[in-house]
């Protein structure tokens, strides 16, 4: 490639558009060749901004050294081995390699889940390749390739302009501007303009706010604009979720009690007991390694991560792992209407005429059989010029494309074409006769979209759109005899009613509407065009609920979520909707009565709203605000550009992977490869079930932890001595939560997830309730730790009465970790197998522990215990806490 560097063409404003892609040895007819964009791609590097460096297992490996428990940890080894005992210093090196080692593979994991979720999440874009158009990812970019943008994309490169169509770009991200530019591809610019008036270029990060363009990509990753200015732009942090910082807090509290009672029972072991000093030390650091909680704030990485993990499977893309959480808390979900409950395949049922005629469609979807009749008698667009013109509209005031069955663009439009081929019209015969002068584009906002056509009768402007605002812009209608009569203030209101009447069955009703023409509308404003239309009819389309969104609903208000369907349809349809898919009855506003409410009028009625209707994208932001203000948790379904801010606003912000734009993909902590409703619910039930294995991982490990510095405390001011000791502490957490605490994070759904309230915003994960379970709990291992060394101590040895409390220690807890499988429910032996990585777990800690107290005894310097000893322990430890568990659960005790 010829230029000053392989990998980018510099100035290529100054250039006209065929020099630049001669220039990046490009044909814009046909783009690369896959070979070529390959080879490009090898040399030039991917199109993304940070080199982003992937962690081998070894940095993570060694990061889990970067721990100050670790450290003192090893301080101890060194310490243990100058002192002369070697077995103990081998023994804590041990353990605390394998710790390291299972806490890497466990963060590796959960890092490799992560990087590729992000793969699947990542942006694409449209590329001329070999002379075809396909998506790749945005990463995948080169230069010289040709792209395609159209509105609502992202702009994946810097590229010089070929074609540009009524193109605009939001350059705020570079510019700071925020109105957007209007493109032009065929000016040459003088060398020295500033990239805010370079409006022949495309740059990378801008977003493409209406129209399309073709351009040839003149850079890529670092080397754009923005890659330059950003250089320093480091990857973004990955930010903690709500509950990490609630861990990280409680974890360090913790901390700093447990150092404060190692050194308390350091110090009172070594004033008032005199026991051995090299002995006491080492307790006292093993205890503050082993009983703080330094894991706890990963856990919730883990768990989270593996929730995005199914949940991607289940076609729920997380972004940003802090949705998990929220979702599992959200307790209001205001979704969309088309395509997200209902399947977005429509099918035009009816035409009426503005003076009463209805005509019956057959025929189901986009597939072409099937006719258009009045009574029993087949009509065609011969039978009336109004029948005509209504096809006219309906083909020629349309951007999608119809081959085989299967549409390319917005499938109402796609209906339209169908209705007009059942009509018996020729599509791509009136697609040659008339030819588009000017189009003024629908957006959500407006609700109508009108096109001025030139043809063999002339000029003609043809509208179709919502039919409050045709009806409103029409000042005839026409008869189906052809005349035109005029349309009175009392006529419009008449068939508004009709509309009303169409739309409560739950059809989405279109309005038709027509104009002679003149070369004046080719310059006049929108507005202007768009008035003193003549009304031809209105089309009712049907467009059916999915089937599967009423058991998502009723699973969802079961589960105590709000759901509100906020939809830029007519409020009729949208309530016939709405109550089609069984959300209880409520209150229907529309947009325009929204606008009319204070936010504290809104918040009053707020719980009885079933729908919000006709309403624009800067209402939904406005609705998920006060949502919001209320308390709620709240997700909200978006797909256009504008549906941004309100994306990015919500709590949970869902954007649709199909029909949505990669703005409002990346404004989203959620994407929904299949658009469904459905799948936003099960994707709550899983950031559910994610936080209630968080919780009882954080329950279970906490309690362990208190139980054991509760037992080594009472036994240095008992003077008992050293009951444990650091080789045996650190024993037990490789037991108990290395592994079933790892298999927590596997637990399936309890029954009742989605039978409960969600969470309050901003309740604790860990209050009142669950710190008085840890209180009981770990008092019930305490005492029955402490019962086990007084018993053999008595009965045997002190040796033998450590290796009993070390033995029922270590049982209590794995029988622990069986009863919170089921935080409030009791426990059935039926669900014992079924969760394998913790069964797993269970039975591995159940035999090292055995382990401990016999091959290992001598190594701790433990007494060993029989095989009858440790069944006793096993059996005594399992009944008091499970059946502690059991009656906490039946009384009801909640945590
Ligand atoms: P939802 O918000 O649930 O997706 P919607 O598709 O009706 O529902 P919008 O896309 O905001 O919402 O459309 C609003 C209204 O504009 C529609 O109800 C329809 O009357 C009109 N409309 C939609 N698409 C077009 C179009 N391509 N041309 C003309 N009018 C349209």
């Amino acid at each position: 490639m010829p230029g000053s560097s392989p990998c980018m063409l510099e100035k290529p404003h100054t250039l006209p558009p065929e020099e630049a892609a001669r220039r990046l040895g490009v044909n814009p007819a046909t783009g690369l060749s896959n070979e070529e964009a390959r080879r490009r791609l090898e040399i030039c590097g991917p199109n993304v901004l940070e080199t982003g460096k992937r962690k081998g297992f070894l940095e993570v490996f060694l990061e889990q050294f970067k721990n100050l428990f670790v450290l003192m940890l090893l301080a101890a080894t060194v310490f243990s081995f100058y002192v002369g005992e070697t077995v103990d210093a081998v023994l804590i090196l041990a353990i605390v390699l394998f710790m390291a080692i299972l806490g890497a593979v466990q963060e590796y994991r959960a890092e490799r889940i992560l990087e590729a979720l992000k793969k699947l999440a990542s942006p694409k874009a449209r590329v001329l390749r070999d002379g075809r158009i396909v998506m790749v990812d945005a990463s995948e970019i080169v230069p010289g390739d040709v792209i395609i943008v159209m509105e609502g994309d992202r702009v994946p490169a810097d590229a010089r302009l070929l074609e540009a169509k009524d193109l605009y770009v939001d350059e705020s991200t570079l510019t700071g501007e925020s109105v957007p530019v209007h493109k032009k591809a065929d000016t040459i610019l003088p060398e020295d303009t500033i990239v805010s008036d370079q409006i022949n270029m495309l740059f990378s990060s801008t977003y493409v706010v209406r129209g399309t363009g073709k351009a040839v990509v003149t850079a890529t990753g670092r080397n754009t604009y923005i890659g330059r200015i950003a250089r320093m732009v480091a990857e973004t942090r990955a930010e903690k979720t709500p509950f990490q910082v609630e861990l990280d807090r409680l974890a360090k509290r913790i901390a700093a009690i447990v150092v404060l009672i190692a050194t308390l029972s350091f110090i009172i072991g070594y004033v008032f007991q005199e026991a051995d000093l090299v002995d006491l030390l080492l307790t006292s650091i093993a205890l503050a390694v082993a009983a703080v909680p330094e894991g706890l704030p990963a856990i919730t990485v883990i768990v989270f991560s593996i929730a995005a993990w199914n949940m991607a499977r289940r076609n729920a893309l997380v972004r940003r792992l802090a949705a998990v959480e929220a979702l599992g808390s959200a307790s209001v979900i205001a979704t969309d209407k088309t395509g997200t409950l209902t399947v977005n395949e429509m099918t035009v049922r009816q035409f009426h005429t503005p003076d009463g005629r209805v005509y019956i469609t057959t025929g189901e979807g986009y597939r072409l059989e099937g006719g258009v009749f009045e009574g029993d008698k087949q009509v065609t667009a011969e039978s009336s010029p109004l029948l005509r013109l209504a096809g006219l509209v309906s083909i020629l005031n349309n951007n999608a494309e119809l081959e085989n069955g299967k549409i390319h663009g917005d499938p109402m439009e796609a209906a339209l074409l169908v209705f007009a081929h059942k009509l018996g019209m020729d599509l791509t015969q009136v697609k040659k006769e008339y030819r588009r002068l000017r189009e003024i584009a629908f957006s959500s906002e407006r609700k109508r979209m009108t096109v001025v056509v030139e043809g063999p009768e002339g000029l003609l402007v043809l509208s179709k759109g919502a039919p409050e605002i045709i009806i409103e812009r029409s000042t005839s209608y026409m008869t189906i005899d052809g005349s035109e009569k005029p349309l009175t203030d009392a006529e419009k209101t008449k068939l508004l009613e009709q509309v009303e009447n169409i739309a409560g069955k739950g059809f989405r009703v279109l309005a038709l509407a027509y104009r002679r023409g003149d070369k004046r509308d080719l310059e006049a404003s929108d507005d202007v065009v768009e008035s003193r239309l003549v009304l031809l009819g209105m089309v009712a389309i049907i467009d059916p609920p999915r089937p599967e969104v009423p058991e998502a609903v009723r699973r969802a208000l079961e589960a105590g979520i709000k759901v509100v369907m906020v939809t830029g349809d007519h409020p009729s349809t949208a309530r016939a909707i709405a109550e089609m898919i069984g959300l209880p009855r409520g209150r229907v506003v529309t947009g325009q009565e929204l606008e009319k409410m204070s936010d504290d009028e809104l918040k009053r009625i707020a719980d009885e709203v079933m729908v919000f209707a006709r309403v624009t994208p800067e209402h939904k932001a406005r609705i998920v605000r006060v949502y919001k203000e209320l308390g709620h948790i709240v997700a909200v379904t978006g797909d256009g550009v504008n549906d941004a801010p309100a994306l990015k606003l919500a709590d949970i912000g869902v954007a649709m992977g199909r029909r949505g734009t990669e703005v409002a993909k990346e404004a989203a902590d959620m994407i929904l490869l299949d658009d469904n409703f459905a799948t936003i619910v099960a994707a709550v039930e899983e950031g559910r079930r994610s936080f209630d294995n968080v919780k009882r991982t954080v329950l279970y490990l906490l309690s362990a932890n208190i139980a054991e510095v509760a037992t080594v405390f009472y036994a240095t001011i008992k003077g008992i001595g050293t009951i444990f000791n650091a080789a045996m502490l650190l024993w037990i957490n490789i037991v108990t939560d290395g592994f079933p605490a790892a298999g927590m994070a596997f637990e399936e759904a309890e029954p009742d997830v989605m039978k409960r309230p969600p969470r309050r915003r901003g309740q604790a994960i860990l209050g009142k309730p669950q710190f008085t379970y840890l209180l009981l709990l770990s008092t019930i291992e305490t005492v029955l730790t402490l019962s086990f060394y007084h018993l053999y101590a008595a009965e045997l040895s002190p040796a033998h009465g450590r290796a009993a409390g070390f033995l029922a220690l270590m049982y209590a807890e794995l029988a622990q970790s069986m009863a919170l499988r089921r935080l409030n429910t009791p426990l059935s032996l039926k669900i014992i197998p079924s969760n394998r990585q913790w069964l797993a777990g269970y039975i591995v800690g159940a035999i090292l522990a055995a382990i401990s107290v016999t091959v290992l005894a001598d190594l701790f310097r433990i007494g060993s215990l029989s095989p009858v000893d440790i069944a006793l322990i096993f059996i005594v430890s399992h009944v008091a806490v499970l059946s502690f568990e059991e009656v906490r659960k039946r009384l009801g005790l909640h945590v």
